[in-house]
């Protein structure tokens, strides 16, 4: 079987990839072994443009978001479903050290923090005693309806292989890969986590981060915001479903989740909420973190046939779509190069002395 690009992996990275190439008129088979703790299926889908305690802006939010916006509702357009909705965040101060903050953020003109005009709104809903303020505009895109649906659409194209991939079959030439009767100009490892694995790529300083997070049904509280208070409560595209979480581990022994996690995530629950929950899952996964916070994006210094999409880390949701248009449109050559503060040529001399 011969086709242009073979694809490994269909989370967000190889969704977007496979996407624009089809667009681009380029043939593309894809492989993937769908696996319960791959980070696009646990994740809340947040695109949320301050990041971390200290509310910094987030990197390219001027590009990324209005690229996010068009790419999301475009590619939800095609397949019939919303795969994109302006979920701003409600911020529930939780001390006053954390009112000053947000505060202070708002007198420095940081343009995506806003006053709320009843700051004690949400107290029908919520325990919360130190005020609210609002982060906007913030997205969540539809991942757990975005994934299916195109899976399902690849399938019925015979363009989904759903297996796992085996390295040790692949024959790499300068302008061919073989793997299992598929020949192809170029393979393209969209492999999350499982790229920190990859012989050709496991060099890059990439930083495995765990996060877990609940499912939870509250049919009483409105899905048009997002709330956080130390946590996040996402609301998901099922009516009266909300993602709750995350944590946060440099060290664990395994991407499964914990009872330690249901444990607490269940007293926090108890204590932020005034009106009745239920849990109804529990979900964890690896982050594909880097060290620098930057993704990585190309083709291998000395395998050209060769290349990657990966190392999204927390904010796969924005910046995948773009830098998958970006990698396709390099694969299809309407560009001639890719930001090298992306391009994984960056590490060169670390892929070289592999
Ligand atoms: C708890 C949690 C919450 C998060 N929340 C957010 C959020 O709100 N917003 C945000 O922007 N980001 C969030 N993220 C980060 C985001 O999920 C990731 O950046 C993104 O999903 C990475 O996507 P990916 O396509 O690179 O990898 P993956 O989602 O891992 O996709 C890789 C695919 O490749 C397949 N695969 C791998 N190896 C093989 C093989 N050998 N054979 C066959 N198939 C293979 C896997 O099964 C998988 O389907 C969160 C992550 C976690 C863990």
């Amino acid at each position: 079987m011969q086709t242009d690009v073979l694809i490994i992996g269909q989370g967000i990275c190889g969704s977007f990839l496979s996407w624009y190439l089809l667009a681009q008129g380029k043939e593309v088979i894809v492989i993937d072994e769908e696996r319960a703790s791959s980070p696009s299926r646990v994740a809340a889908g947040l695109i949320n443009p301050v990041t971390g305690r200290r509310m910094v802006t987030a990197w390219m939010v001027e590009e990324l978001f209005p690229f996010a916006n068009k790419a999301y509702t475009d590619f939800g357009a095609q397949l019939g479903i919303q795969a994109f909705s302006r979920k701003d965040v409600v911020d529930l101060f939780p001390n006053p050290f954390m009112r000053e903050s947000f505060l202070h953020k708002l007198t420095e003109g940081n343009e995506y923090i806003h006053r709320v005009d009843d700051e004690m709104h949400f107290a029908n809903w919520f325990n919360y005693e130190f005020g609210a303020g609002l982060i906007g505009p913030a997205y969540t895109a539809y991942l757990d309806r975005l994934l299916p649906a195109w899976r399902a659409e690849l399938k019925q194209q015979n363009r989904l292989q759903e297996t796992s991939f085996d390295i040790n079959a692949l024959q790499i030439e300068p302008d061919e890969i073989k793997y299992d009767g598929i020949h192809a100009r170029q393979i393209i490892f969209c492999d999350g986590p499982a790229g920190m694995h990859n012989p050709f790529f496991q060099a890059l300083p990439f930083s495995r981060n765990k996060g877990e997070a609940l499912i939870v049904e509250i049919p009483e509280l409105p899905q048009d915001h997002t709330y956080k208070k130390s946590l996040l409560l996402v609301p998901l595209s099922e009516p009266g479903l909300f993602w709750f979480g995350s944590s946060n581990h440099w060290e664990f022994e395994d991407d499964k989740p914990t009872p330690a996690f249901l444990e607490q995530g269940k007293n926090l629950l108890q204590q932020l909420l005034k009106i009745p929950f239920k849990v109804v899952d529990h979900r964890a996964g690896l982050r594909p973190a880097t060290l620098e916070r930057r993704p990585f994006v190309g083709f291998h210094p000395l395998h050209p046939s060769v290349g990657l999409l990966n190392g999204m880390g927390t904010k796969g949701c924005s910046l995948a779509p773009y830098f998958a248009h970006q990698l396709a449109q390099y694969i299809s050559g309407n560009t001639s190069a890719i930001d090298p503060v992306v391009d994984v040529k960056r590490f060169r001399r670390i892929l070289e002395r592999q």
